[in-house]
C-alpha cells in the first residue's frame, strides 16, 4: 500500500517560531512549569487540543466573504440549516456559539434536582452542566474501555447492561434523556460501534427515554465504523454518519471539532416542545434563533466544514494520523493508550515514569520535558488535572490514569512534523531516568491545571 497522504496542498502559510533549549528553559521557568501559561508564540508544534484548531479550506474562507449578516433569516442560516439536517435528519436545528452553550441549553430544560443522565463517558463541559442544574451526571462506559493495555474495536461503547439497570433502579421517569458520546473524547477518542448506538437505543424506546448524541466528533466516529464493523465497508461516509444519528432524538455539537472551523456549535431535536423551550432559551444567552450566537459567515464556514469532514480521503488521512505518530512511538518501546483513537495519542506516563509517584506528578514531568526538548507543547491528564485532597488527611488522591494527551489539530500538520514529534518523545524516553517529579507552589481552588504554578524537585 501506498502512503497515505494529506488530502490537499497548502495555499497559504503561517510560520512556526523556533527557540533554542536555553530560551525554552526561561520560558518554562517564567510560565511556572505549566505550558497552559506559554505564550503560543514560543510553542512550535502545539498540541494542546484539537478544538478551535483546524485549518480552514479555501472554500471556507470564501464562505466567510460569502457570509449574509442580517439579523433575522440569513440566507447564511438556511445553508447551515440544510447542511446539519442532511447529515442529522433533525427536525429543529439550533445554531450556538460552541458546543458547552448547547449543553447548557439542554440540561437548563431537561436537567434539575432528582434527574440522572447516563453517557459512555461525560465531557467535562456536559458534565458541569448537568450537575450545574442540579441532576446527576453518570458515565456508563463498557468494562473494555477501562483498559489502556488492552486493544478493542470499540473501546468507546456503553455498558447497555448497565444501562438497563439504572434504569430499573432509579426509574425512567428521572431519567430525562441518555447520551452517548462519539467519539469518546474523555476515555481517548476511543469509538463507539453502530450496533451500540442501536441498543442503547432499543432500550431507551422500551422506557420512552430520548437518546441525544455529543456529536463534536460524529464523522471520526464514522470512519472507525466504516474500517471495523461488519456491512459498513461499501457505505459512504454520508450514509454511516446518517445512520448513527437516525437513532438518536436530539444532538449536541462543538462545531470546533468536525466541522473544522474555529468556532460553532448546534442543538438538533426533534421533539417540539423542547425546540420551542430550547429557542427561547437561546434568545436569551445566545441570540435571535437563526444565528444564535455565531456571524453569518461563521455558519458559511460550519456548513461547508461539516461536507467537507465526511470526504474519505480526509477522515483517512486524520485517522491515520494518530495511528502514525502512535506506531512510531511504540515501535521504540514507549507505552500509550491502545488502539489510538481519532484526534490524539495519549502516553502513559504510570509505565513512562514509574518511579515518580502520582503526588509528584509524572505526567507534568513529561509535558514539561518535550517542551525543553522540543518545543512541543502537550497536556497532562493525571493528578494535576483530577487530583482531589482527602478531605481528612490532606493526601493527594490521583485518578486512575496518569496521561499525557498530544491532541492533533486538523489539516494543520505535516508527516514530517509527526515524525518530528515522533523523534521528541522518543528522545525524551530514552532520557527518562533523568526526569524528575514536580511540586505545586501556587493553585486555584477549581480547575488548577490551568493556573497552577510548579516546581522541579531536586
Ligand atoms: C469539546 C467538547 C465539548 C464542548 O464543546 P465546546 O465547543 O468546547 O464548548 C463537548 N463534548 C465533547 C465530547 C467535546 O469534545
Amino acid at each position: 500500500m501506498k502512503t497515505i497522504i494529506e488530502p490537499f496542498r497548502i495555499k497559504s502559510v503561517e510560520p512556526i517560531r523556533f527557540t533554542t533549549r536555553e530560551e525554552r528553559q526561561q520560558i518554562l521557568t517564567d510560565a511556572g512549569y505549566n505550558p497552559f501559561l506559554i505564550h503560543a508564540d514560543d510553542v512550535l508544534i502545539d498540541l494542546l487540543t484539537d478544538s478551535g484548531t483546524s485549518a480552514m479550506s479555501s472554500k471556507q474562507w470564501a464562505g466567510i466573504m460569502e457570509g449574509d449578516e442580517s439579523y433575522a433569516g440569513s440566507k447564511s442560516f438556511y445553508r447551515f440549516e440544510a447542511a446539519v439536517r442532511n447529515i442529522t435528519g433533525h427536525k429543529y436545528i439550533i445554531p450556538t456559539h460552541q458546543g458547552r452553550a448547547a449543553e447548557k441549553i439542554l440540561f437548563a430544560i431537561t436537567g434539575g434536582e432528582g434527574k440522572y443522565i447516563p453517557n459512555n463517558t461525560h465531557f467535562d463541559t456536559t458534565r458541569a452542566n448537568i450537575e450545574y442544574s442540579g441532576a446527576v451526571a453518570v458515565d456508563m462506559l463498557n468494562e473494555i474501555g477501562k483498559h489502556p493495555e488492552i486493544r478493542a474495536d470499540f473501546k468507546g461503547n456503553m455498558d447497555v447492561e448497565a444501562l438497563k439497570k439504572f434504569i430499573a433502579d432509579q426509574g425512567a421517569e428521572n431519567i430525562p434523556l441518555v447520551m452517548i458520546t462519539v467519539t469518546n473524547n474523555s476515555g481517548g477518542g476511543q469509538p463507539v460501534s453502530m450496533q451500540n448506538i442501536r441498543d442503547v437505543k432499543s432500550v431507551c424506546r422500551q422506557h420512552n427515554i430520548p437518546l441525544f448524541l455529543d456529536a463534536c466528533r460524529f464523522a471520526e466516529n464514522a470512519y472507525f465504523i466504516k474500517l471495523r464493523e461488519p456491512g459498513y465497508q461499501n457505505k459512504s461516509m454520508l450514509e454511516i454518519a446518517q445512520e448513527m444519528f437516525s437513532y438518536a432524538d436530539g444532538a449536541t455539537m462543538s462545531a470546533k471539532k468536525d466541522a473544522l472551523v474555529n468556532i460553532g456549535g448546534f442543538l438538533s431535536l426533534n421533539d417540539d416542545n423542547l425546540a420551542m423551550n430550547s429557542r427561547n432559551l437561546l434568545i436569551v444567552t445566545e441570540g435571535f434563533p437563526t444565528y444564535g450566537g455565531l456571524a453569518g459567515r461563521d455558519l458559511e464556514a460550519v456548513a461547508q466544514g461539516l461536507e467537507e469532514v465526511l470526504d474519505e480521503h480526509y477522515l483517512q488521512y486524520r485517522i491515520r494520523t494518530a495511528e502514525y505518530l502512535g506506531e512510531k512511538i511504540l515501535a521504540a518501546g514507549v507505552p500509550i493508550i491502545e488502539p489510538t483513537g481519532g484526534h490524539a495519542v495519549y502516553i502513559d506516563a504510570k509505565r513512562f515514569l514509574p518511579n515518580i509517584p502520582g503526588k509528584f506528578y509524572p505526567g507534568q514531568a513529561i509535558v514539561n520535558e518535550l517542551y525543553l526538548e522540543g518545543g512541543i507543547r502537550g497536556v497532562e491528564i493525571g493528578s494535576v488535572m483530577f487530583g482531589k485532597y482527602d478531605k481528612k488527611t490532606g493526601e493527594l488522591i490521583s485518578p486512575s490514569m496518569e496521561l499525557v494527551r498530544l491532541a492533533l489539530p486538523r489539516r494543520v500538520y505535516t508527516q514530517s512534523h509527526v515524525d518530528y514529534v515522533a523523534e521528541v518523545i522518543i528522545e525524551v524516553f530514552k532520557n527518562r531516568d533523568a526526569l524528575k517529579g514536580y511540586k505545586i507552589t501556587y493553585e486555584a481552588p477549581m480547575l488548577r491545571h490551568f493556573t497552577a504554578t510548579f516546581e522541579p524537585l531536586s
